[in-house]
């Protein structure tokens, strides 16, 4: 039978789309649709092949792995090829799952291994000799990135194994890169501030950290992994949980809230409690994995082109929820960028009242075709952050008007522009209220200058009874105490309180009061090494373009910014106030004058006969890049640095799940120019 034209043409076109979903996935980390979207997609094209068999060739989508190879890092080739899971959204699925297994094995009961589908990026890490040798990312399933320095950063990741869990020669273990939601939320508020994109997910915020150049940037962003799977045969270990033990011996951190259920009514009640509980955890799960547990059936079942039989993965359907738009209102940045918010009628959605969303951009309202008063569907997916996902174009009253984006500033009334290249709207008038509130909120903020008694409420009141009109009138505020006093709002404590936090502030880090000035693209990191490296006021305003370049980690993009700063005649004078009033201006000479991420703020212990440094020359290093070196293992310690014959202290740091180094991975974590031993020694 010949396949006809209008199926083959169906068929381009889901796997001409699929591939560039994959793309935007896997490798910008920038989805435009849901996953359940997509898995439809797959779906629809999956059962297209079953009608029509020629059209499943080999590098359709329904054959192959979804990522890909990239060209910034060394591409390693898996021994054991990376799979997929196969997997779907309904109970009935996972029942005929379920009846597949028992037939194909012939037995009448089996043992399933049910774990929490883990929202990250898979990692694969090889060891040799019970050290760490090399870590990969899953690529296109055959061939991943060698992320290896950037994994080391990984501070569940042991970079030694501990030696009483007898790891053989050589092993490979499999795991889930994640980052946790409440940093993935810190790092997008500072990208925020930094005026930088925004990552959609803890997923895609992974993703990227995963892929960046500078592992020392890798490590500010702790990262976490979770192990699943032991590749190969370890004496003793004949199932799944068995091998999950072995691994937590060996020092990993495994999948948590694992179990073994006897038959399929405990699996789907594990999925229904995790369904309900997802939140409750401090990383995103989309689903839970459906293992049999033992290796032996495993091994008979074997696996299709890109995922094993012997598995499958019952993912959480993407949380909606149906409501009304009755408004968009438009927020005013502090560099003056318009962002529209869609306020709803009030909505629960997985486990909150949802009442606004972002809309992003212009493009974003067009391409939904938003009108007043839709039926729209707002969406929880992986993302933690809900968004409107669609309209309903047949419920649409048919006098319903379209949004047309503002032309105005909602606050100050200059007409908005969008420069060329540009998603955003922007009010071009630095004098504008919500502006001026918003840099002087931003300043006052945790990560800035955290000023207590300045939330954004206050701001508005000072700002409004003409107290304050930028961040500098902050410290003249002490003169002004009674008339603060005789406002309607404050009484004589919360005065006391707000001066007191005012004055405490001048005190602050300079860097904090780098990143409190609002430097486009400077965010707390950018302005932490932006401290380190000119270390004060005075030199940054000298500084040329070319030098601020010069500094790892500051683009182009970010010293053109930073030089016009400090350039332009209001924003010098605002500084030059800053400074006058007392606020900290440059970097104390105590500090070491070089700090590297990795070692500031850390505490080691050292531990084993060091090799290729003394003990007192390996102290003395970390503390001259900003690290302490204590005693005996706490808590407290974030690394344990060990060399041969090592004792009590790594067991106690593998109870406490601290991350142990070896020399190597030490020296690695120097300058490039010290990472000889000669040198470093
Ligand atoms: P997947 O993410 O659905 O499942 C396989 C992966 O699950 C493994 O590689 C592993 O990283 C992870 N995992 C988490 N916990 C695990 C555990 N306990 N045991 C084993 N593995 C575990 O599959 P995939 O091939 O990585 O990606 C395909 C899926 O990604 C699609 O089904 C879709 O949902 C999504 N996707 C979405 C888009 C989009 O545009 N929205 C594009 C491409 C892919």
């Amino acid at each position: 039978m010949s396949v006809p034209s209008t199926a083959t043409r169906r068929h381009e076109e889901l796997a001409e789309a699929i591939r560039t979903h994959d793309y935007r996935y896997y490798v910008l980390a920038d989805p435009e649709i849901s996953d359940q979207v997509y898995d439809d997609l797959m779906r629809e094209l999956d059962q297209l092949e079953k009608e029509y068999p020629e059209l499943r060739t080999i590098d359709s989508p329904t054959q192959r792995v979804g990522g890909a190879v990239t060209r910034e890092f060394d591409s390693v080739v898996h021994d054991v090829p990376m799979l997929s899971l196969s997997n779907t959204y309904s109970e009935e699925d996972v029942r005929d799952f379920h009846r597949r297994v028992i037939e194909n094995l012939g037995v009448d009961e089996v043992a399933y291994h049910v774990e929490l589908k883990i929202d990250g990026v898979a990692l694969a890490v090889r060891y040799h000799q019970g050290t760490f040798d090399r870590a990969a990312t899953r690529g296109d399933g055959a061939q991943g990135d060698d992320i290896s320095s950037n994994a080391r950063t990984i501070r569940s990741l042991p970079l030694r194994l501990r030696a009483d869990a007898s790891p053989p020669e050589r092993l490979e273990v499999r795991g889930e890169v994640v980052m946790f939601k409440d940093d993935f939320l810190r790092l997008n508020e500072e990208r925020d501030a930094a005026g930088e994109k925004l990552f959609a997910n803890p997923r895609n915020s992974t993703a990227g950290t995963l892929k960046m150049q500078d592992s020392s940037l890798v490590a500010q962003r702790s990262l976490h992994v979770f192990m699943y799977s032991l590749i190969g045969n370890v004496p003793g270990v004949a199932s799944q949980s068995e091998a999950m033990a072995f691994l937590k011996r060996c020092g990993f951190q495994v999948s948590p809230h694992a179990r073994v259920c006897h038959n399929i009514d405990e699996v789907l009640a594990f999925w229904r409690h995790w369904e309900e509980h997802r939140d409750e955890l401090p990383f995103e799960i989309d689903g839970v994995v459906v293992k049999l547990d033992g290796l032996r059936q495993q091994d008979a079942l074997g696996a299709v082109a890109k995922s094993p039989r012997w598995a499958i993965a019952f993912k959480f359907a993407a949380r909606q929820a149906v409501t009304e738009l009755e408004d968009i209102v438009y927020q005013v940045g502090r560099m003056g960028t318009i962002t529209p918010v869609a306020v709803l009628r009030p909505v629960h959605l997985a486990g909150s009242t949802i009442s606004r969303a972002t809309l992003h951009n212009e493009d974003f309202i067009t391409e939904l075709g938003l009108h007043l008063g839709d039926t729209v569907t707002i969406e929880k997916g992986g993302d933690v952050i809900p968004k409107v996902t669609a309209a309903d174009v047949e419920l649409r009253k048919p006098d319903a008007a379209p949004f047309h984006f503002i032309t105005e500033c909602p606050a100050c009334g200059t007409a908005l522009v969008r420069p060329e290249g540009e998603a955003a709207w922007f009010c071009e008038n630095v004098e504008c209220p919500a502006q001026i509130r918003a840099r002087i909120a931003h300043f006052a903020s945790r990560n800035a200058m955290d000023i207590e008694g300045l939330g954004e409420a206050v701001v508005d009141v000072l700002v409004e009874q003409g107290f304050i009109h930028n961040y500098a009138d902050l410290f003249l505020l002490e003169a002004r105490r009674e008339e603060l006093t005789a406002l309607d709002r404050f009484g004589e404590r919360s005065v006391s309180n707000l001066l007191a936090g005012i004055e405490a502030s001048k005190s602050k880090a300079f860097d904090r009061a780098l990143h409190g000035l609002g430097i486009r693209f400077v965010g707390q990191g950018v302005a932490r090494i932006l401290a380190q490296k000119l270390r004060s006021f005075d030199a940054l305003m000298v500084a040329e373009i070319d030098q601020l370049e010069a500094i790892d980690g500051i683009g182009p993009r970010i010293a053109e910014s930073v030089h016009r700063f400090f350039s332009d005649r209001r924003t010098l004078a605002l500084v030059h106030r800053l400074m006058a009033s007392g606020v900290t201006s440059e970097m104390p000479e105590t500090a070491t004058s070089e700090t590297l991420p990795f070692f500031e703020g850390k505490n080691f212990v050292l531990t084993g006969a060091l090799r290729m440094f003394t003990r007192d020359h390996a102290k003395e290093l970390i503390e001259r890049f900003g690290g302490k070196v204590t005693g005996s293992v706490s808590k407290k310690t974030d690394y344990v640095l060990a060399g041969a014959d090592a004792g009590s202290k790594l067991d106690k740091a593998a109870s406490l799940g601290i991350s142990v180094i070896d020399e190597t991975a030490f020296l690695s974590q120097l300058p490039e120019s010290m990472r000889t031993s000669e040198d470093a020694v």
